[in-house]
Protein backbone atom coordinates (compact mmCIF):
# COMPACT_ATOMS: atom_id res chain seq x y z
CA UNK A 1 0.00 0.00 0.00
CA UNK A 2 3.10 2.23 0.61
CA UNK A 3 4.14 2.60 -2.91
CA UNK A 4 1.04 3.87 -3.82
CA UNK A 5 0.95 6.54 -1.77
CA UNK A 6 4.32 7.19 -2.17
CA UNK A 7 3.45 7.85 -5.84
CA UNK A 8 0.84 10.04 -5.01
CA UNK A 9 3.03 12.10 -2.94
CA UNK A 10 6.07 12.17 -5.01
CA UNK A 11 3.52 13.32 -8.42
CA UNK A 12 1.47 16.18 -5.81
CA UNK A 13 5.02 17.57 -4.99
CA UNK A 14 5.12 18.82 -8.74
CA UNK A 15 3.37 22.04 -9.54
CA UNK A 16 1.58 21.81 -12.28
CA UNK A 17 -1.56 24.20 -11.85
CA UNK A 18 -2.39 25.08 -15.55
CA UNK A 19 -3.03 28.28 -16.62
CA UNK A 20 -6.08 29.74 -18.66
CA UNK A 21 -4.80 32.57 -19.80
CA UNK A 22 -2.00 30.63 -21.55
CA UNK A 23 -3.81 28.87 -23.91
CA UNK A 24 -2.81 29.14 -27.57
CA UNK A 25 0.27 30.77 -26.29
CA UNK A 26 1.93 28.21 -24.41
CA UNK A 27 1.55 24.46 -24.62
CA UNK A 28 1.60 23.32 -21.95
CA UNK A 29 0.26 26.27 -20.25
CA UNK A 30 2.71 25.77 -17.34
CA UNK A 31 6.50 24.37 -17.40
CA UNK A 32 5.62 22.45 -14.37
CA UNK A 33 3.39 20.07 -15.98
CA UNK A 34 6.71 19.19 -18.99
CA UNK A 35 8.56 17.91 -16.00
CA UNK A 36 5.91 15.78 -14.30
CA UNK A 37 5.13 14.39 -18.29
CA UNK A 38 8.52 13.66 -18.36
CA UNK A 39 8.84 12.00 -14.86
CA UNK A 40 5.88 10.30 -15.92
CA UNK A 41 6.98 9.13 -19.24
CA UNK A 42 10.56 7.91 -17.61
CA UNK A 43 8.21 6.01 -14.88
CA UNK A 44 6.66 3.88 -18.12
CA UNK A 45 10.01 3.10 -19.56
CA UNK A 46 11.01 1.74 -16.44
CA UNK A 47 8.46 -0.75 -16.55
CA UNK A 48 8.82 -1.96 -19.95
CA UNK A 49 6.50 0.03 -22.13
CA UNK A 50 7.31 2.08 -25.52
CA UNK A 51 6.96 5.33 -24.79
CA UNK A 52 6.75 8.26 -27.13
CA UNK A 53 6.57 12.15 -26.28
CA UNK A 54 6.59 14.17 -29.18
CA UNK A 55 5.69 17.60 -29.90
CA UNK A 56 1.82 17.08 -28.97
CA UNK A 57 2.88 17.29 -24.95
CA UNK A 58 0.94 14.00 -24.40
CA UNK A 59 2.69 10.91 -22.89
CA UNK A 60 1.77 8.29 -24.48
CA UNK A 61 3.01 4.78 -23.21
CA UNK A 62 2.30 1.10 -25.37
CA UNK A 63 2.53 -2.30 -23.02
CA UNK A 64 3.22 -5.12 -25.28
CA UNK A 65 0.27 -7.90 -24.10
CA UNK A 66 1.23 -11.49 -23.35
CA UNK A 67 -1.47 -12.51 -24.41
CA UNK A 68 -4.57 -12.46 -26.71
CA UNK A 69 -7.06 -9.65 -26.21
CA UNK A 70 -8.32 -6.03 -27.20
CA UNK A 71 -5.97 -3.29 -26.80
CA UNK A 72 -7.37 -0.86 -24.22
CA UNK A 73 -6.27 2.37 -22.64
CA UNK A 74 -6.40 4.44 -19.85
CA UNK A 75 -5.91 8.14 -19.37
CA UNK A 76 -5.27 11.19 -16.62
CA UNK A 77 -4.47 14.56 -17.21
CA UNK A 78 -0.95 15.96 -14.92
CA UNK A 79 -2.33 19.71 -14.70
CA UNK A 80 -3.95 21.08 -11.38
CA UNK A 81 -6.96 23.58 -11.72
CA UNK A 82 -6.48 27.54 -11.51
CA UNK A 83 -9.64 28.07 -9.81
CA UNK A 84 -7.44 28.36 -6.66
CA UNK A 85 -3.96 27.98 -5.18
CA UNK A 86 -2.22 24.76 -6.70
CA UNK A 87 1.39 25.25 -6.40
CA UNK A 88 3.41 24.59 -3.10
CA UNK A 89 1.44 21.63 -1.64
CA UNK A 90 2.16 20.72 1.32
CA UNK A 91 0.54 17.32 1.71
CA UNK A 92 -0.95 15.96 5.30
CA UNK A 93 -1.35 11.83 5.70
CA UNK A 94 -3.73 11.59 8.44
CA UNK A 95 -3.89 7.67 9.38
CA UNK A 96 -6.55 5.98 11.65
CA UNK A 97 -9.13 9.04 10.61
CA UNK A 98 -11.02 8.98 13.72
CA UNK A 99 -14.15 10.03 12.08
CA UNK A 100 -14.43 13.89 12.83
CA UNK A 101 -13.09 16.58 11.57
CA UNK A 102 -10.00 17.33 10.47
CA UNK A 103 -7.86 20.59 11.39
CA UNK A 104 -5.62 21.66 9.03
CA UNK A 105 -2.97 24.62 9.61
CA UNK A 106 -5.37 27.19 6.94
CA UNK A 107 -8.66 25.52 7.67
CA UNK A 108 -11.24 22.42 9.09
CA UNK A 109 -12.66 19.94 6.57
CA UNK A 110 -15.88 18.16 8.52
CA UNK A 111 -18.08 15.53 8.02
CA UNK A 112 -21.17 17.92 8.07
CA UNK A 113 -19.76 19.66 4.82
CA UNK A 114 -17.95 16.54 3.78
CA UNK A 115 -20.13 13.36 4.94
CA UNK A 116 -18.42 10.74 2.86
CA UNK A 117 -15.43 10.78 5.33
CA UNK A 118 -17.35 8.80 7.59
CA UNK A 119 -16.64 6.20 4.74
CA UNK A 120 -13.50 6.20 5.69
CA UNK A 121 -13.14 6.03 9.34
CA UNK A 122 -10.05 4.42 10.62
CA UNK A 123 -8.41 4.57 6.85
CA UNK A 124 -5.72 6.74 6.09
CA UNK A 125 -6.66 10.33 4.41
CA UNK A 126 -4.93 13.09 2.92
CA UNK A 127 -5.55 16.50 2.40
CA UNK A 128 -3.43 19.36 1.64
CA UNK A 129 -2.57 21.78 4.74
CA UNK A 130 -5.33 23.96 3.11
CA UNK A 131 -3.32 27.02 1.98
CA UNK A 132 -3.92 24.96 -1.68
CA UNK A 133 -5.62 22.21 -3.64
CA UNK A 134 -4.18 18.71 -3.31
CA UNK A 135 -4.26 17.80 -6.78
CA UNK A 136 -5.61 14.09 -6.55
CA UNK A 137 -7.67 15.80 -9.61
CA UNK A 138 -5.91 14.02 -11.38
CA UNK A 139 -2.62 12.94 -9.92
CA UNK A 140 -4.48 10.20 -8.18
CA UNK A 141 -5.48 9.02 -11.87
CA UNK A 142 -1.70 8.88 -12.82
CA UNK A 143 -0.70 6.89 -10.01
CA UNK A 144 -3.45 4.57 -10.14
CA UNK A 145 -2.81 3.96 -13.56
CA UNK A 146 1.36 3.21 -12.81
CA UNK A 147 0.83 1.49 -9.75
CA UNK A 148 -1.62 -0.76 -11.84
CA UNK A 149 0.92 -1.71 -14.66
CA UNK A 150 3.80 -1.50 -12.44
CA UNK A 151 1.81 -4.38 -10.41
CA UNK A 152 0.90 -6.13 -13.55
CA UNK A 153 4.29 -6.29 -15.08
CA UNK A 154 6.05 -7.17 -11.73
CA UNK A 155 3.79 -10.25 -11.28
CA UNK A 156 5.47 -13.42 -12.93
CA UNK A 157 3.20 -15.09 -16.15
CA UNK A 158 0.54 -12.51 -15.35
CA UNK A 159 -0.93 -12.01 -18.41
CA UNK A 160 -2.63 -9.22 -20.21
CA UNK A 161 -3.43 -7.59 -23.46
CA UNK A 162 -1.67 -4.76 -25.42
CA UNK A 163 -2.27 -1.51 -23.20
CA UNK A 164 -2.28 2.09 -24.13
CA UNK A 165 -1.47 4.74 -21.28
CA UNK A 166 -2.18 8.55 -21.91
CA UNK A 167 -0.92 11.62 -19.86
CA UNK A 168 -2.26 14.55 -20.86
CA UNK A 169 -1.45 18.50 -19.81
CA UNK A 170 -4.11 21.06 -19.95
CA UNK A 171 -7.48 19.01 -19.03
CA UNK A 172 -8.34 21.96 -16.65
CA UNK A 173 -8.23 24.77 -19.31
CA UNK A 174 -10.27 22.74 -21.72
CA UNK A 175 -7.14 22.41 -24.04
CA UNK A 176 -5.66 19.45 -23.36
CA UNK A 177 -6.92 17.12 -26.37
CA UNK A 178 -6.21 19.72 -28.71
CA UNK A 179 -3.09 18.15 -29.85
CA UNK A 180 -3.86 14.19 -29.13
CA UNK A 181 -1.91 11.81 -30.76
CA UNK A 182 -5.30 9.58 -31.75
CA UNK A 183 -3.31 8.89 -35.21
CA UNK A 184 -1.17 7.02 -32.87
CA UNK A 185 -3.76 5.19 -31.02
CA UNK A 186 -4.75 1.63 -31.33
CA UNK A 187 -7.30 1.33 -28.84
CA UNK A 188 -10.70 1.04 -29.29
CA UNK A 189 -11.85 1.98 -25.89
CA UNK A 190 -10.12 4.55 -23.73
CA UNK A 191 -10.92 4.13 -19.71
CA UNK A 192 -10.52 8.21 -18.10
CA UNK A 193 -9.32 7.85 -14.59
CA UNK A 194 -10.20 11.40 -13.48
CA UNK A 195 -13.65 10.73 -11.56
CA UNK A 196 -14.08 11.25 -7.55
CA UNK A 197 -16.45 9.37 -5.08
CA UNK A 198 -15.65 5.55 -4.66
CA UNK A 199 -17.87 3.44 -6.91
CA UNK A 200 -18.79 6.31 -9.54
CA UNK A 201 -18.19 5.43 -13.06
CA UNK A 202 -19.21 8.00 -14.93
CA UNK A 203 -21.00 7.55 -18.69
CA UNK A 204 -22.41 10.29 -19.84
CA UNK A 205 -21.68 13.88 -20.17
CA UNK A 206 -23.70 17.27 -21.22
CA UNK A 207 -23.79 18.43 -24.80
CA UNK A 208 -22.12 21.68 -24.78
CA UNK A 209 -22.19 24.78 -26.86
CA UNK A 210 -20.86 28.16 -26.80
CA UNK A 211 -23.32 30.58 -28.30
CA UNK A 212 -21.93 33.91 -29.39
CA UNK A 213 -24.80 37.07 -29.66
CA UNK A 214 -23.48 40.12 -31.01
CA UNK A 215 -25.94 43.40 -30.96
CA UNK A 216 -25.52 46.33 -33.29
CA UNK A 217 -26.82 49.59 -31.51
CA UNK A 218 -27.34 53.38 -33.10
CA UNK A 219 -24.84 55.75 -30.97
CA UNK A 220 -26.24 59.20 -30.93
CA UNK A 221 -25.74 62.15 -28.47
CA UNK A 222 -27.32 60.56 -25.29
CA UNK A 223 -28.21 64.06 -24.16
CA UNK A 224 -30.25 64.19 -27.73
CA UNK A 225 -31.18 60.57 -28.08
CA UNK A 226 -34.53 60.56 -27.19
CA UNK A 227 -35.95 58.32 -30.30
CA UNK A 228 -32.93 58.04 -32.33
CA UNK A 229 -30.32 56.35 -29.83
CA UNK A 230 -30.23 53.03 -29.59
CA UNK A 231 -28.13 51.27 -27.19
CA UNK A 232 -26.68 48.12 -27.59
CA UNK A 233 -26.06 47.12 -24.30
CA UNK A 234 -29.44 47.83 -22.73
CA UNK A 235 -30.59 45.79 -25.55
CA UNK A 236 -27.97 43.08 -24.61
CA UNK A 237 -28.91 43.43 -21.21
CA UNK A 238 -32.49 42.76 -22.08
CA UNK A 239 -32.22 39.52 -23.85
CA UNK A 240 -29.53 38.11 -21.36
CA UNK A 241 -32.51 39.08 -18.65
CA UNK A 242 -34.59 37.02 -20.91
CA UNK A 243 -33.15 33.63 -20.31
CA UNK A 244 -35.23 31.45 -18.21
CA UNK A 245 -33.26 31.99 -14.12
CA UNK A 246 -34.91 28.59 -13.27
CA UNK A 247 -32.68 26.93 -16.21
CA UNK A 248 -29.11 28.95 -14.42
CA UNK A 249 -26.44 26.92 -12.98
CA UNK A 250 -27.20 28.81 -10.15
CA UNK A 251 -30.91 27.06 -10.11
CA UNK A 252 -30.16 23.25 -11.37
CA UNK A 253 -28.64 20.26 -10.80
CA UNK A 254 -29.00 16.33 -11.84
CA UNK A 255 -30.27 15.71 -14.99
CA UNK A 256 -31.35 19.39 -16.09
CA UNK A 257 -29.13 21.57 -18.24
CA UNK A 258 -28.48 25.24 -18.31
CA UNK A 259 -28.38 28.82 -19.59
CA UNK A 260 -24.97 30.53 -18.73
CA UNK A 261 -23.96 33.92 -19.80
CA UNK A 262 -20.17 33.83 -19.17
CA UNK A 263 -19.09 37.11 -20.49
CA UNK A 264 -20.91 40.82 -21.90
CA UNK A 265 -18.90 43.19 -23.48
CA UNK A 266 -19.35 46.68 -25.12
CA UNK A 267 -20.71 50.09 -25.53
CA UNK A 268 -24.01 51.35 -26.79
CA UNK A 269 -22.90 51.33 -30.23
CA UNK A 270 -22.27 47.22 -30.16
CA UNK A 271 -22.24 44.51 -27.40
CA UNK A 272 -21.07 40.87 -27.19
CA UNK A 273 -21.73 38.20 -24.96
CA UNK A 274 -21.09 34.52 -24.49
CA UNK A 275 -23.79 32.10 -23.44
CA UNK A 276 -22.90 28.89 -22.57
CA UNK A 277 -25.39 26.14 -23.09
CA UNK A 278 -25.59 22.25 -21.46
CA UNK A 279 -28.19 19.84 -22.11
CA UNK A 280 -27.73 15.84 -21.85
CA UNK A 281 -29.84 15.73 -24.45
CA UNK A 282 -28.78 17.04 -27.88
CA UNK A 283 -31.89 17.85 -29.32
CA UNK A 284 -32.48 19.74 -26.10
CA UNK A 285 -29.19 21.66 -26.40
CA UNK A 286 -30.55 22.66 -30.26
CA UNK A 287 -33.77 24.10 -28.57
CA UNK A 288 -32.01 26.15 -26.68
CA UNK A 289 -29.70 27.36 -28.99
CA UNK A 290 -33.09 28.69 -31.20
CA UNK A 291 -34.20 29.82 -28.06
CA UNK A 292 -31.48 32.17 -27.61
CA UNK A 293 -31.99 33.19 -31.67
CA UNK A 294 -35.21 33.23 -31.54
CA UNK A 295 -35.09 35.58 -28.19
CA UNK A 296 -32.42 37.94 -29.53
CA UNK A 297 -34.08 38.55 -33.41
CA UNK A 298 -37.40 39.51 -30.91
CA UNK A 299 -35.83 41.98 -28.68
CA UNK A 300 -33.71 43.72 -31.64
CA UNK A 301 -36.60 43.99 -33.75
CA UNK A 302 -38.62 45.97 -31.00
CA UNK A 303 -35.60 48.40 -29.99
CA UNK A 304 -34.56 48.60 -34.06
CA UNK A 305 -31.15 47.24 -33.56
CA UNK A 306 -29.53 44.75 -35.26
CA UNK A 307 -28.39 41.20 -34.01
CA UNK A 308 -26.69 38.04 -35.04
CA UNK A 309 -26.22 34.59 -33.30
CA UNK A 310 -23.10 32.06 -34.01
CA UNK A 311 -23.08 28.80 -32.31
CA UNK A 312 -20.27 25.89 -32.37
CA UNK A 313 -20.47 22.62 -30.37
CA UNK A 314 -17.93 22.59 -27.46
CA UNK A 315 -18.66 18.64 -26.97
CA UNK A 316 -20.74 16.09 -27.34
CA UNK A 317 -22.39 13.46 -24.40
CA UNK A 318 -20.31 10.47 -24.29
CA UNK A 319 -22.83 8.42 -23.96
CA UNK A 320 -23.71 8.43 -27.49
CA UNK A 321 -20.46 6.50 -28.41
CA UNK A 322 -20.87 4.48 -25.14
CA UNK A 323 -24.61 2.83 -26.42
CA UNK A 324 -22.87 2.08 -29.84
CA UNK A 325 -20.11 0.14 -27.89
CA UNK A 326 -21.23 -1.10 -25.12
CA UNK A 327 -18.63 -3.46 -23.86
CA UNK A 328 -16.68 -0.36 -22.83
CA UNK A 329 -18.74 -0.06 -19.75
CA UNK A 330 -20.04 -3.99 -19.65
CA UNK A 331 -16.01 -4.48 -18.99
CA UNK A 332 -15.97 -1.85 -15.67
CA UNK A 333 -19.29 -3.54 -14.53
CA UNK A 334 -18.41 -7.28 -14.59
CA UNK A 335 -14.76 -6.40 -13.04
CA UNK A 336 -16.78 -4.35 -10.35
CA UNK A 337 -18.86 -7.63 -9.96
CA UNK A 338 -16.36 -10.06 -9.74
CA UNK A 339 -14.30 -7.64 -7.33
CA UNK A 340 -17.33 -7.45 -5.22
CA UNK A 341 -17.02 -3.66 -5.40
CA UNK A 342 -20.12 -1.95 -5.31
CA UNK A 343 -20.48 0.83 -8.66
CA UNK A 344 -22.99 3.10 -10.01
CA UNK A 345 -23.48 4.91 -13.55
CA UNK A 346 -24.24 8.23 -13.40
CA UNK A 347 -23.72 12.01 -15.47
CA UNK A 348 -20.50 14.29 -15.31
CA UNK A 349 -22.25 17.88 -14.93
CA UNK A 350 -19.32 18.58 -17.03
CA UNK A 351 -17.05 17.55 -19.80
CA UNK A 352 -14.05 15.32 -19.54
CA UNK A 353 -10.97 14.60 -22.02
CA UNK A 354 -13.00 11.05 -22.98
CA UNK A 355 -15.46 13.44 -23.91
CA UNK A 356 -13.34 14.65 -26.87
CA UNK A 357 -12.78 10.66 -27.56
CA UNK A 358 -15.66 9.39 -27.73
CA UNK A 359 -17.13 11.96 -30.47
CA UNK A 360 -13.99 10.40 -31.95
CA UNK A 361 -15.42 7.30 -32.30
CA UNK A 362 -13.81 6.05 -29.17
CA UNK A 363 -15.77 5.58 -26.08
CA UNK A 364 -14.11 6.98 -22.64
CA UNK A 365 -15.70 6.38 -19.62
CA UNK A 366 -14.58 7.98 -16.56
CA UNK A 367 -13.41 5.53 -13.32
CA UNK A 368 -13.61 7.56 -9.59
CA UNK A 369 -10.24 7.51 -7.86
CA UNK A 370 -11.54 8.25 -4.56
CA UNK A 371 -10.69 11.83 -4.50
CA UNK A 372 -13.33 14.33 -2.84
CA UNK A 373 -13.92 18.21 -2.99
CA UNK A 374 -12.11 19.31 -6.26
CA UNK A 375 -10.68 22.52 -7.08
CA UNK A 376 -10.77 23.56 -3.57
CA UNK A 377 -8.34 23.98 -0.48
CA UNK A 378 -10.63 21.52 1.73
CA UNK A 379 -9.91 18.50 -1.46
CA UNK A 380 -9.16 15.09 0.01
CA UNK A 381 -8.38 12.05 -1.09
CA UNK A 382 -8.42 8.13 1.36
CA UNK A 383 -5.83 6.08 0.12
CA UNK A 384 -8.12 2.74 0.06
CA UNK A 385 -10.31 4.24 -2.12
CA UNK A 386 -7.68 4.93 -4.87
CA UNK A 387 -6.65 1.08 -3.71
CA UNK A 388 -9.78 -0.30 -5.07
CA UNK A 389 -9.41 2.00 -8.45
CA UNK A 390 -5.67 -0.19 -8.85
CA UNK A 391 -7.99 -2.99 -8.40
CA UNK A 392 -10.49 -2.17 -11.00
CA UNK A 393 -8.43 -1.41 -13.44
CA UNK A 394 -6.41 -4.05 -12.96
CA UNK A 395 -9.92 -6.19 -13.09
CA UNK A 396 -11.30 -4.12 -16.31
CA UNK A 397 -7.74 -5.68 -18.14
CA UNK A 398 -8.38 -9.15 -16.99
CA UNK A 399 -12.10 -8.59 -18.39
CA UNK A 400 -10.10 -7.74 -21.81
CA UNK A 401 -8.21 -10.56 -21.98
CA UNK A 402 -9.03 -13.07 -24.55
CA UNK A 403 -11.95 -10.43 -26.33
CA UNK A 404 -11.79 -10.29 -29.88
ZN1 LIG B 1 -9.71 16.12 -13.56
Amino acid sequence: MLSLEKRFLDYISYDTQSDSSAVGIRRPTTEGQERLLKHLGDELEALGLDVYYGQENVVMGKLKGTCSGKCIAFMAHVDTSDETEGNGVKPIVHRAYDGGSIALPYLTITPEDEPDLLLYKGSTIITSDGSTLLGADDKAGCAIIIEALSRLVSAHDSLYPDIEVFFTPDEETGSGMDRFPIERMKAEVCYTIDGGREGEIEDGCFNAASVVVRVQGTPYHPGYGRGKLVNALSVMSRIISLLPQAESPEATDGSYGYYYPSSIRGSAAEAEAEILVRDFSFDSLKKRIDFISGTADAIAAMYHAKSTVESSITYRNMRDTLAEKPEALCRILKAGEKLGMPLYVTDIRGGTDGAWLSERGIPSPNIFTGGHAFHSNSEWIALEAMERAVDLVLGIIREAICER
